[in-house]
């Protein structure tokens, strides 16, 4: 039976902390959330992300009501854009339902990560600000990426662009990985993700400017330059020493393109399940994504061998027919995952530097621990 006078310390107010807190105040636990900064969301600034929704059949909107999470932050349903690859092949993407959900990342009103702490607070949640805290002070920790081995550099800024999405393949703009421009309402966020190459940084933001500048002349102001990173490794067990890890620090990205968002909601809920349940939070994760993360890294796997004949694909797969159902059955194909699975997992294990659970091990020292403010804001 679940001890619910037992009090919760979460290590880390990103997007699978606050959920994991949200769910399990809501259970009736006292709930802390460590955050190493003055706010949420520091780690973004204002850029629009997208929430991938082709994952599974369930609507990302739903899968939040089940999550107890309230839609109450920028969260618009995207079913069109444009898909290219070098050369210019590709075209238009039309999908009879939302193929993602465009969201707002950072600390200010309206974004995602403000809405979570607002409900967090709402749930009775504590949250302590410029708190760095060590793994061993957590029951759930989810503390985000650790060293880096996908990097992302963009722009935001506002333009006379209508309200577009479009994506490009192009190994050229962004190596191994892809480039976007999103616009909504005169803002834009245009950025190119990268795989390898990270010291060209400067380099594949230029050309991924000078790449949608070609395709369309279009205004920039206000330009405000970002970089990011994101890392990924083997998970086999999201449990170490009693702790559950949630999100990026327990490694559950999509390998493929680093839509981590669905990842890190998910597994912070199924965290809180887990707790108040008394249920195995390895065996919940494994059963609702585990077949996803697998097959996520054999696709990741199969580009890297294949390149533009994988870009190829993907592009044609997304732009005739039904790009949603496309997409579904390549995010859940149990061929990409049988073809790949012993190379991808032998590949990774040589990218991601062994099997790496880098963060226990980065944080160790017990002089890492640092609360400074308190602000329960
Ligand atoms: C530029 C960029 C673009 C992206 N675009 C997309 C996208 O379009 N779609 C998508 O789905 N995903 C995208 N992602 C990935 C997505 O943002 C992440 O997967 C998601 O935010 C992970 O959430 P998380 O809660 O695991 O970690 P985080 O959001 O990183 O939160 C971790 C929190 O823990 C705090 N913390 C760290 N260490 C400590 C410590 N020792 N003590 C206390 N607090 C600590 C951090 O300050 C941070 O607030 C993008 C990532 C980047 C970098």
């Amino acid at each position: 039976m679940a001890d619910r006078t037992k009090q919760i310390r979460i290590v880390g107010a990103g997007p699978s902390g606050l959920c994991a807190a949200i769910n399990l105040a809501r259970a009736g636990y006292g709930v802390t959330v460590y955050e190493r900064n003055d706010e949420v969301g520091r780690r973004f600034h204002g850029d629009f992300q997208g929430i991938e929704n082709w994952s599974t059949p369930v609507d990302f909107r739903d899968t939040l009501h089940t999550m107890s999470i309230a839609p109450d932050f920028f969260c618009r349903p995207y079913s069109e854009g444009e898909f290219r690859m070098r050369g210019g092949y590709g075209g238009a993407v039309t999908s009879p339902r939302p193929l993602f959900y465009l969201t707002l990342r950072g600390p200010m009103e309206g974004s995602l990560d403000r809405s979570l702490k607002t409900q967090a607070l709402d749930a009775g949640v504590t949250l302590k600000f410029g708190c760095r805290r060590n793994p061993g002070d957590g029951h759930i920790i989810a503390a985000g990426p650790g060293k880096p081995n996908v990097m992302a550099s963009g722009l935001i800024f506002r333009t006379d662009l209508p309200d577009t999405a479009m994506a490009v393949l192009h190994n050229g703009i962004a190596p191994g990985g892809y480039a976007y421009l999103l616009v909504q309402d005169g803002r834009a966020t245009l950025a190119s993700i990268y795989y390898r190459d990270f010291k060209g940084a400067a380099e594949h933001l230029e050309r991924t400017t000078r790449y949608f500048q070609a395709g369309r002349s279009f205004s920039m102001e206000g330009t405000r330059r970002f970089t990011g990173y994101g890392n990924f490794y083997p998970v086999r067990s999201a449990v170490h020493r009693g702790r559950l890890y949630v999100g990026e620090a327990a490694g559950f990205q999509d390998f493929l393109f680093g839509f981590g968002i669905r990842y890190a909601l998910t597994s912070g809920y199924l965290a809180a399940r887990s707790i108040i349940e008394g249920r195995a939070y390895d065996l919940l994760w494994r059963k609702v994504f585990g077949r996803q993360l697998a097959v996520s890294l054999a696709n990741r796997y199969l580009l890297q061998c294949f390149g533009p004949l994988a870009h190829r694909l993907i592009i044609w797969g997304t732009t005739r027919g039904n790009p949603w159902a496309f997409m579904n059955r390549f995010y859940n194909s149990a061929a990409s995952r049988l073809l790949a699975h012993a190379p991808a997992a032998r590949w990774l294990q040589k990218t991601a530097g062994g099997d790496s659970r880098p963060w226990p091990a980065r944080t160790a020292s017990p002089n890492r621990n640092r609360c400074g403010r308190h602000p329960t804001a």
